[in-house]
């Protein structure tokens, strides 16, 4: 398709230039679908040599014969290297959702064992930043949905109220089933969220002034990848927040 040598005219013979913005358009789409190739082909890359990386600094680390100071080295390589996989994968991620192509698999999945997993892996974090965290959950909540991937939308939700709360501040997970979907709310008392940037937290790499401001880590992702997979589980995320007083995240997927 080769609009741009052709003149496009109106009736009167006045010059539209109609086709040559059709042809932008086209290479400007096809610039996208080979980035979204490119970072999604490169993320795959990256990630075997890196799980092999992180394979070999786990036997060092099972090895008893290691000079004292070494075990400490490991460790960090071993962390340090388990982010960097954890980067690839939400990059990786982002760039399957903006191609269309999260792929779920649905089965019978308890999301209250899926909610208490998810409290236990903030727990450390929680305790070490003086936030209580607890979970409201009936005994057992079964749907139809991508149980990995709901785990990390829960994951996601409860780790940044815990990492935007402080000392002293509360983050509440409650789950329920209301009619054919199932409600999850994670609250927290933390440092909220100011108005202008509440419809821009699910935007990919956006990260609040504040946050950055106060060097609170993070890439910006987890958001992004949360709204696409509850979008493909058909449902939805809508937030309320307060600056200074917290924020609750609430997701509503069809239970399936
Ligand atoms: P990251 O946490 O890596 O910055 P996210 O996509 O998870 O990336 O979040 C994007 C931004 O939204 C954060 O940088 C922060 O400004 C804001 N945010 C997310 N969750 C909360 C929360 N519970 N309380 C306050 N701000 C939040």
């Amino acid at each position: 398709f080769s609009a741009s040598a052709r003149q496009v005219r109106g009736p009167a013979g006045e010059h539209l230039g109609a086709a040559l913005a059709y042809q932008e358009i086209t290479d400007l789409m096809r610039a996208m679908r080979v980035k979204d190739q490119f970072v999604s082909s490169v993320s795959h890359e990256l990630r075997t040599p890196l799980t092999t990386v992180l394979g070999y600094l786990e036997l060092l680390s099972d090895r008893t014969d290691l000079p004292v100071d070494a075990a400490g080295q490991i460790e960090i390589a071993q962390r340090n290297t388990q982010r960097l996989l954890a980067l690839v994968s939400d990059v990786l991620d982002v760039a399957r959702a903006g191609a269309g192509h999260l792929v779920l698999t649905r089965t019978a999945t308890d999301l209250t064992a899926l909610v208490r997993e998810a409290v236990e892996t903030s727990a450390p974090m929680a305790r070490r930043s003086g936030v209580s965290l607890r979970a409201d959950a009936p005994d057992r909540l079964v749907a139809v949905v991508d149980g990995s991937r709901m785990r990390q939308v829960v994951d996601n939700l409860v780790s940044n109220a815990v990492k935007y709360s402080e000392r002293g501040d509360a983050v509440t997970v409650s789950l329920r089933r209301v009619d054919g979907a199932i409600e999850l709310d994670v609250a927290d008392t933390g440092i909220g969220i100011p108005p202008d940037e509440v419809d821009l937290v699910c935007d990919p790499f956006f990260r609040g002034g504040k946050v950055v401001e106060r060097q609170i880590s993070g890439t910006g992702l987890g958001l992004n990848i949360v709204k696409s997979i509850v979008a493909a589980h058909g449902g939805t995320i809508s937030l309320e927040s307060e600056l200074g007083r917290g924020s609750t995240f609430r997701v509503v997927v069809p239970a399936g």
